[in-house]
Order: structure tokens, then C-alpha cells, then sequence
């Protein structure tokens, strides 16, 4: 079957009780068992029954099992946050003494965790993933793995996934891929050697900005590594995700691919119209021809280039200026909700950065970021225009 009929079709484990169509929502902690031997069986997992809710649950399990379906994955873990499966995966394949291979281009808590992750001697090697000589330098013995986001945040910088996997696995390390920007249902970062895509599904599985949540999809090739998602963080770290945002991002799952590529073509039609609008200085998008990662953006994640996009203007106080006097889009952060979105990254996400820092991000304070959401592109450019006109 395609994605599409998969995405809706993945039928629930067990026969619901009053044969609900959706998936049912099951907010109980304790499952009970017929007898003490399944009981046991259950616990020390040589079967798969629920038990306990911190551990598993049938509606997050019935979001999980749809996900590993359309991504071809071994196995998918889904917690309450974006960040919980960032951490957990990065708590996953690190310990003292080891170091982190990855970006100045972070999303900004990420940039904060792995940093912060030194004070339990975990040291951070933050580079310039697209430079694949200075990969091949920092990357040594104590490496624990590559990590990178596919499009960076607000940068939208692309490094070439086939090749940091290729040097991340003659290391026996993990290549660890952040692929909120473009859905899974879009890309096969698996054909690209990625070992462990994270996702924050609080984005476009989500859809409506409903819920916050995070995958761990797991290809496979880490044997141990999957038994600590599976064992340690579950049961000893307790982020697991709740049924009721599970319930929520299934049904946002079920229509992520018609919303998804409405929103990417949206996208492309505002970013190559905004070009000729007066006050832009630039409108960086990997959709557009001439953008530097265009070319390598659609060999890895195929035609489409999601619906973040960020433009720059004369100044500070010229984005404060279009942020306050937006009427339609909206002043708020999150991406790909089904609503535009517009934000000045360098004053709010970023705002708790020193100047230093932000320069070394490459967080300009004349950008505003746009997540392009389901209107028709031609209301989304009246607004941006009327607003330029202060
Ligand atoms: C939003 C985001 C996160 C964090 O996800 P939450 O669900 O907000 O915890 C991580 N990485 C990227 C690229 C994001 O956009």
C-alpha cells in the first residue's frame, strides 16, 4: 500500500469493545492480566501486553505502530515533547568521556542541552557539518555520534546526510538525523544511512498546534542502543507520550500528507513572489532554483522543501514594525501549524543568547522566520505587503 492509505489504514491492535472507528482514547494506568505467567511475561517483555501507562499504552502504541509502518523503521518510541526524545536519544549513545559530533546550527534547546551535556563530561564538538573535512578531523575514538538537523533552524543549511553517514559508521557510530523540517512521509532518510531519525511531532503531525510530541524512529542498526530507548528511558526516565496527544497527532498523521504538500506549495509560491516585493532584502528558501542547497535539498529529501522560509529585512526595528502591524498572519512561534506563522527568531527563540553566540548560530537580527500554513497564498502576500508598508 502507499503512504496515504497507510497513514489512515494502520487498524488497531486489539477489536475495540464498542468497535470505535478512531482510535479509542485510553487514559487508565493498570491493565489487567488473566493469570501470574502473562503477568511475568509482560513485564520482563516476552510479550508484548500493556502494563503499566509510563511504559506503554494502546492509543500511543496504535501512533507508533503507524509511524514504524510509513517509515519502514524497526522500531518507533514516542514521548511527550520533541526535547524528551532529543535528550533521551542523546542520553541514549552518550557517557563521560565521550563527545558529540554535530552543528553550530541547532535549534536553540538543542544547542543548550548538548552544550549543557559537558557538565556530565560529555564534551560538545560543535562545527560546520556542510565542511566534511572538519567532520572527518573532529570525528575520533571517542565520538558517540553524528548529529544533525536536516534543515537547520533558522539558517536552512543542508549538509550532505549520505556522506556524514558514511563517516559516522566507519567510526561503528550512530548518524542521529532532527527531521521535524520535511515529514518522514517525504523523505527515506533510512536510504540515506541515517541510523536514528528524532522528530518533533508538536510540528507537522500535530498540525493545528494541538499537541506536543516527540518520535524516536529507529532503523535498527543499534541493537543496544534499542534496548536503552526501549528499557532505560522508558521505564526509568518516564517521558512517554500521553494518550491524549497521541489521539491528537493520529488524527493530524491521517491527514499530514495532503496538508503537508499544500503547505510546501504555498511555500514556493510566497517565497518566489516575495522576491519581487519592495523592502525584502532577501528571501531564503531551499525550494527556490537559485538557493545555495537547493540542488542537494532535492536529491535528499525529493521535490518538495517544507514550509519554513525566513526573509530579511533593512533592520530590528524594521521586523518589530511587520511583526506589529501583521493582521493575518499570526505572531507566534511553532512551525507548520495550519496557520501562518511569523517570528523574529533573534529577540524570542534565541533572545536568551549573547550577541557572541547568536553570531556564531548565524541568527541575523534583521531575519523574520514564516512557517506557511493553509491559506491561499494570495491573502498571505496582501498581508505581507500592507505590513511592509510602515
Ligand atoms: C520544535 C523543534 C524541536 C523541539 O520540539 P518540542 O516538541 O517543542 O519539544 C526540536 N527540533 C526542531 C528542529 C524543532 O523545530
Amino acid at each position: 500500500m502507499k503512504k496515504e492509505t497507510i497513514a489512515i489504514n494502520t487498524p488497531y491492535a486489539r477489536t475495540d469493545a464498542y468497535g470505535s472507528l478512531a482510535v479509542p482514547i485510553y487514559t487508565n494506568v493498570s491493565f489487567e492480566f488473566d493469570n501470574a505467567e502473562e503477568m511475568a511475561d509482560a513485564f520482563c517483555f516476552r510479550i508484548k501486553a500493556p502494563d503499566y501507562g509510563r511504559v506503554a499504552n494502546p492509543t500511543v502504541s496504535n501512533l507508533e505502530q503507524r509511524v514504524r509502518q510509513l517509515t519502514g523503521a524497526a522500531h518507533v518510541t514516542a514521548f511527550n515533547s520533541g526535547m524528551a526524545a532529543i535528550s533521551g536519544m542523546l542520553l541514549t549513545v552518550s557517557a563521560q568521556g565521550k563527545n558529540i559530533v554535530t552543528s553550530q546550527h541547532l535549534f536553540g534547546n538543542t544547542w543548550a542541552l548538548i552544550n549543557g551535556m559537558s557538565r556530565f563530561g560529555v564534551k560538545p564538538n560543535l562545527l560546520d557539518l556542510t565542511d566534511l573535512n572538519a567532520v572527518e578531523k573532529a570525528v575520533d575514538e571517542q565520538t558517540c555520534c553524528i548529529f544533525l538537523e536536516i534543515v537547520t533552524n533558522p539558517q536552512q543549511e543542508v549538509a550532505d546526510i549520505k556522506a556524514l553517514a558514511e563517516i559516522a559508521h566507519r567510526y561503528g557510530v550512530p548518524l542521529i538525523a532532527d527531521s521535524t523540517a520535511i515529514p518522514f512521509t517525504d523523505t527515506n532518510m533510512k536510504e540515506l544511512g541515517v541510523d536514528f531519525e528524532v522528530v518533533s511531532s508538536t510540528k507537522y503531525l500535530s498540525g493545528g498546534g494541538t499537541s506536543l510530541g516527540g518520535l524516536i524512529i529507529d532503523y535498527g542498526a543499534f541493537p543496544d542502543y534499542t534496548k536503552r530507548i526501549k528499557l532505560d528511558l522508558l521505564l526509568n526516565l518516564g517521558a512517554y507520550m500521553t494518550p491524549h496527544a497521541a489521539y491528537m497527532q493520529t488524527l493530524g498523521l491521517e491527514t499530514l500528507n495532503v496538508r503537508y504538500q499544500r503547505q510546501a506549495a504555498n511555500a514556493l509560491w510566497l517565497a518566489k513572489a516575495m522576491r519581487e516585493v519592495e523592502g525584502i532584502k532577501k528571501v531564503t528558501y531551499i525550494g527556490l532554483p537559485d538557493n545555495p542547497y537547493h540542488e542537494l535539498a532535492q536529491r535528499q529529501f525529493g521535490p518538495t522543501a517544507g514550509a519554513m522560509l525566513t526573509i530579511d529585512l533593512e533592520s530590528k526595528e524594521a521586523c518589530f514594525s511587520f511583526l506589529n502591524r501583521l493582521k493575518l498572519i499570526h505572531r507566534a512561534t511553532n512551525l507548520f501549524d495550519n496557520r501562518t506563522l511569523a517570528i523574529h527568531p533573534a529577540s524570542t527563540i534565541f533572545g536568551l543568547f549573547s550577541e557572541h553566540q547568536l553570531e556564531q548560530m548565524d541568527v541575523r537580527q534583521t531575519t523574520i522566520r514564516l512557517s506557511i500554513g493553509l491559506e491561499h497564498p494570495e491573502d498571505l502576500l496582501s498581508d505581507i505587503k500592507q505590513a511592509l508598508l510602515a
